[in-house]
């Protein structure tokens, strides 16, 4: 099971020296823009973790952000699998 954690403010020097992209559309999240980590356990590595991240804000017409999209994908996948 995967862990969320909501990001707010306090990394924006970080983010400024690593550009994060977006898991689910591959853009660049930019500084200030809310977004949201995924902790996930890479079973080739050893267990080790490591971070998605998607956006959280609404674009457009968008109904859904890339996040909620994300979330929707993968329980359409859980679906396919049962
Ligand atoms: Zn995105």
């Amino acid at each position: 099971m995967a862990s969320t954690v909501p990001l707010t403010q306090g990394n924006e020097a970080l983010a400024a020296l690593v550009p994060y992209r977006c898991s689910y559309c591959q853009s660049p999240i930019a500084p200030g823009e809310r977004w949201v980590r995924e902790k996930v356990f890479d079973s080739l590595t050893a267990g080790d973790a490591h971070y998605r991240r998607y956006h959280a804000d609404l674009y457009g017409d968008d109904v859904l952000s890339c996040w909620e999209k994300h979330q929707v994908e993968k329980e359409d996948a859980a679906e396919r699998v049962a």
